[in-house]
């Protein structure tokens, strides 16, 4: 799952960022409004976590600003104790939920996981492709009523088909969605994980669901 965090306080949006890396999200940071305002509307996040206060454009501006312009991303807003805002404004700005400041890390994942089963649109919470079955808020992955075990990049590489199913997938999508803004390296990486994923989720079922379409990426297909 890839988080946008905007927040100006270096030390809480490293300590964010550690800490939800560590959990297996894929986090990109935002140390102000314009930066965070450019980034949601370039990159697909499954959710933003939005400071009220921050320099340059305030968390109320980005988060209105990017509903009118259509991005629909499930927001966590941050406000402060005691602020001169409330969290009514939060939620009339476009918010889809509110923490004020200062908040237990515990909460902040809970809420965040709740917010993405909730989805954009009222996607599904779990992903399903026949007998394949990906849970983003469990972090779970069955085919056949069997537990599959998926590291963390391997989980977000199947996610990333999932949501797309039937479509092919560039490798630089994946990318996108599966490694943070830092990764510079070949986009062949994906294919490291392609394999690993072919050889959890189709060999030992006798399967072959993701096909790579040469020279641009891949697609879940139907094989029974
Ligand atoms: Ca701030």
């Amino acid at each position: 799952m890839r988080v946008l965090v905007v927040e100006d306080e270096q030390r809480l949006a490293e300590t964010l960022k550690w800490g939800l890396e560590a959990d297996g999200y894929t986090v990109d940071l935002a140390c102000d409004g314009r930066t965070g305002l450019e980034l949601a509307q370039m990159n697909a996040y499954q959710v933003i976590v939005l400071d009220v206060m921050l320099p340059g454009l305030s968390g109320y501006w980005v988060c209105s600003t990017l509903r009118e312009r259509g991005v629909t991303t499930p927001i966590l807003m941050l406000t402060a104790k005691n602020g001169e805002y409330d969290e009514v404004d939060a939620l009339d700005t476009g918010a889809d939920d509110f923490l004020r400041k200062p908040f237990s890390y515990v909460v902040l994942t809970a809420r965040l996981r709740a917010l993405a089963r909730r989805g954009p649109t009222g996607a599904p919470a779990v992903l399903m492709f026949g007998d394949l079955v990906l849970d983003p808020a469990r972090r779970t992955c069955r085919r056949a009523d069997q537990s599959i075990t998926l590291t963390t990049k391997e989980f977000a590489v199947l996610e990333c088909l999932l949501r797309r199913e039937g479509q092919v997938v560039r490798k630089l999508e994946i990318l996108e969605q599966a490694w943070d803004m830092a990764y510079q390296g070949d986009q062949n990486i994906v294919e490291v994980y392609v394999s690993a994923l072919r050889r959890k989720v189709d060999a030992p079922f006798g399967r072959r669901t993701i096909e790579t379409v040469r020279g641009i990426g891949y697609r879940l297909v139907v094989d029974a």
